[in-house]
């Protein structure tokens, strides 16, 4: 199991792209904390302003709802490629955790934290479909 092994340069390669979205992600984050900032700051004592926000604030909430799960979804996949990268580190990145066999370059390359090939997960989701009826 342990012969199969990525390429020093396709890890490299890997290394590279998890970092880019790390940083990507990382910005995302950013950028809302400092637009919610903004948001407070232009709430704050102004009446006029107030009676604009009590106008739209059914709106607001839900726009608000989206940035929470925006900010969620987007902190965890920064957890998962912070995953991806010890796996690296280790030298067990590109290996299925359920067969050992190698993950597909095309499915690395779109899902860089992919932890199981291809026909693992479809095994999984067929499992976990089966334990929901
Ligand atoms: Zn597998």
């Amino acid at each position: 199991m342990a012969s199969k092994k990525l390429t020093a340069e396709k890890l490299q390669y890997f290394e590279e792209l998890i970092r880019k979205e790390l940083q990507e992600s990382m910005q995302y984050i950013e950028n809302i904390n400092k637009e919610q900032s903004v948001g407070a700051r232009e709430s704050s004592g102004d009446l006029s302003s107030y009676a604009y926000h009590q106008a739209d604030q059914g709106s607001d909430t839900n726009y608000m709802e989206h940035t929470v799960m925006m900010m969620e979804s987007e902190r965890e996949k920064i957890r998962l490629l912070n995953d991806a990268m010890r796996r690296i580190q280790d030298g067990t990145f590109g290996n299925c955790e359920m067969c050992g066999e190698l993950i597909p370059d095309t499915r690395l390359q779109i899902i860089p934290y992919a932890t199981l090939c291809i026909e693992c997960k479809e095994k999984m989701e067929t499992k976990k479909r089966k334990q929901r009826r």
